[in-house]
């Protein structure tokens, strides 16, 4: 079974305007839907491969055979973390009271835990993401490289954001703190409540 683009749970202007429609549109459609083709083609010569999820795929890399190695950490990776992040994306969603404790107990405050994710976001170099995430039951935030992903070093990702270029270069060009700062505006507190206790 091939790997496909997951539905949008909302139209391509829903988060107007801290993110745009085209970007949306072109994000969701094309770059989304490139790391899937990639993927599928990469794991095309693999049968026994092509009916794991990508999640288990991306847990166990070193065991992938090595050829495809970096193909499914790239496009696997994106993938799977485009399928996390469009399901946080929501506006006027106030953060849950749970949510909120366990920030605060983890950071002192949640205007720690915002400095720590945009620190994050704004100094991880080239393409990327930031993360809160769950470490050994711990939440805490972390960066990755390209479309690595949390999981594959064991850690469950609560909340992320996309802070390649395609993600927000349209409307806000090289202004990515602007862009962070407006993705706290459309953070679905939901869905991360629904990631941090549902696992
Ligand atoms: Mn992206």
């Amino acid at each position: 079974m091939k790997h496909e683009l997951p539905k949008l749970d909302y139209e391509y202007d829903a988060l107007e305007p801290y993110i745009d429609a085209k970007t949306m549109e072109i994000h969701y459609t094309k770059h989304h839907q490139a790391y899937i083709d990639k993927l599928n083609a990469a794991l095309e010569k693999y049968p026994e491969l092509q009916d794991k999820p990508v999640e288990k795929l991306l847990k166990e890399l070193t065991k992938l055979p090595e050829d495809i190695r970096t193909a499914v950490r790239n496009h696997g990776g994106g993938h799977y973390n485009h399928s996390i992040f469009w399901k946080l994306l929501k506006k006027d969603v106030k953060i849950s009271e749970k949510v909120n404790v366990a920030i605060d107990e983890s950071f002192g405050s949640f205007e720690n835990f915002k400095k720590a994710f945009t620190d994050a976001a704004l100094n991880r170099f080239g393409s990327g993401w930031a993360w809160l995430v769950l470490n050994n039951g711990k939440l805490e935030v972390m960066s990755t490289a390209n479309q690595d992903c949390p999981i594959s070093e064991g850690k469950i990702p609560i909340l992320g954001i996309d802070v390649w270029e395609h993600a927000y270069y349209l409307k806000y060009q090289n202004r990515r703190a602007e862009y962070v700062e407006n993705f706290f505006k459309i953070i679905n507190w939901d869905q991360v409540e629904e990631n941090m206790t549902k696992r």
